[in-house]
């Protein structure tokens, strides 16, 4: 069988890690293509018809960027060796003299990185809070950027900007429209098909879902546009490519993305609705409670679920949040979203003083362990505050 056409579910496409079989050798899992360079006949033509470095392409990449564009409905797809790489990739589309508009309050790697780049490289950078589309309309109006960058749901506020709205006033205002869509997965979110022009994910979280590798991609629904031109070159000639055996652990565990996604996006679900109700928390922020204020918007825009990701606040400051984490036996205190085991993180640890972030937030990438054994690890830390 060879599941790499519609009309085959996403869920087929992604058990047959994208289809068909090794045509060398009839193997259902591909090899991994270790060799770097391809050779050439007597006449300089290369043997394989298109290959020529592994820094360009080779068979796994493209037989994975394929199964990535086909799941987010765009046309083509490049991986990067990590998702700041590709969000680098991204931002250098603007050159120096453009504007960029970034959403607020999003990783807080990607805001440093944006600031950072922006200031060297004499682009504006306009932060504004896009889940406010009022707020978002005026900022484009007075400040005319050459793209905007939204991260959806945000990481770790949980914001959930409505892509086609801001993707109609992207469009009036001439602004290309970038999507980090890492904490939603292609399988409950397509931003292409709700308007944005490129969608980005780590695939270091929940597309590879099992903590060992650093991954990124960038998608897009226009193959000939100069957007998408400068991106494939920056790929090749920058050189921020995925390692084979990467790319290679990808595939594989992008086959039980569907199982995983199903099973971490329940627990999260569960675990948000029982914590909501705990006196010890102040407020859960999970944008498939009611009461999340883009709750209307996440509805609308995701389907099967609301993701893994959710963002946590308990009773009292600094001193209660630690003990909470630190009482924990089963979440592990790790960075990171998208494993199949649950982390929890101490967010303004990482971020320190300046990013603002709440001292008694803590962020949570639920994994796919049974629920029961969440909720109780959680009531017995909570339990000790
Ligand atoms: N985007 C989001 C939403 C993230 O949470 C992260 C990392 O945590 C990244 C991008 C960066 O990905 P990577 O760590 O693979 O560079």
């Amino acid at each position: 069988m060879s599941a790499n056409k519609p009309p085959f579910h996403a869920d087929t496409l992604l058990a047959h890690g994208g289809g068909g079989f090794d045509q060398a050798t009839g193997a259902v899992v591909p090899p991994i293509p270790v060799a770097t360079t391809f050779v050439r006949d007597e006449d300089y033509a290369l043997v394989s018809g298109d290959h020529l470095y592994s820094r360009d392409d080779n068979d796994l990449f493209r037989k994975t960027e394929a199964l990535l564009a086909t799941l987010e409905n765009g046309v083509d797809s490049r991986l990067f060796s990590s998702g700041m790489a590709a969000i680098a990739a991204v931002a250098r589309i603007i050159k120096p003299g453009g504007t960029l508009m970034a959403q607020s309050g999003i990783y807080w790697g990607t805001t440093l990185f944006l600031r950072q780049h922006c200031a060297r490289n004499d682009i504006a950078l306009v932060e504004c809070d896009a889940s406010d589309i009022d707020t978002l309309r005026d900022e484009l109006a007075i400040t005319k950027p050459d793209l905007v960058w939204l991260e959806v749901p945000s990481n770790p506020y949980l914001k959930v900007a409505d892509i086609s709205n801001v993707s109609d006033l992207c469009k009036s205002a001439g602004a290309l429209l970038a999507v980090d869509a890492t904490a939603a997965t292609p399988l409950i979110m397509k931003p292409l098909t709700l308007g944005a022009d490129l969608v980005m994910h780590a695939a270091t979280k929940a597309l590879n879902g099992h903590s060992d590798l650093l991954g990124g991609v960038v998608t897009t629904k226009d193959s000939t546009s100069d957007a998408w031109d400068f991106i494939c070159t920056e790929r090749k000639m920058a050189g921020a490519v995925m390692g084979s055996f990467e790319a290679w652990l990808l595939l594989r565990g992008l086959r039980t993305l569907s199982l995983r996604v199903e099973r971490m996006n329940a627990n999260a679900m569960a675990l948000a609705e029982h914590l909501e109700a705990h006196p010890k928390i102040e407020k859960v922020l999970y944008p498939g409670l009611p009461s999340h204020k883009d709750y209307a918007t996440a509805r609308n825009q995701m389907t099967g679920g609301y993701g893994s990701l959710m963002s946590v606040q308990t009773q009292g400051g600094k001193d209660e949040a630690l003990k909470v984490t630190g009482a924990l036996k089963l979440f592990q205190r790790a960075t990171s979203l998208g494993g199949t085991e649950s982390l929890i993180e101490h967010r303004r640890s990482i971020e320190g003083e300046t990013s603002g972030i709440p001292e008694n937030l803590l962020r949570l990438s639920l994994g796919i362990e049974h629920i029961a054994d969440l909720i109780a690890d959680f009531d017995q830390a909570l339990a000790k505050i």
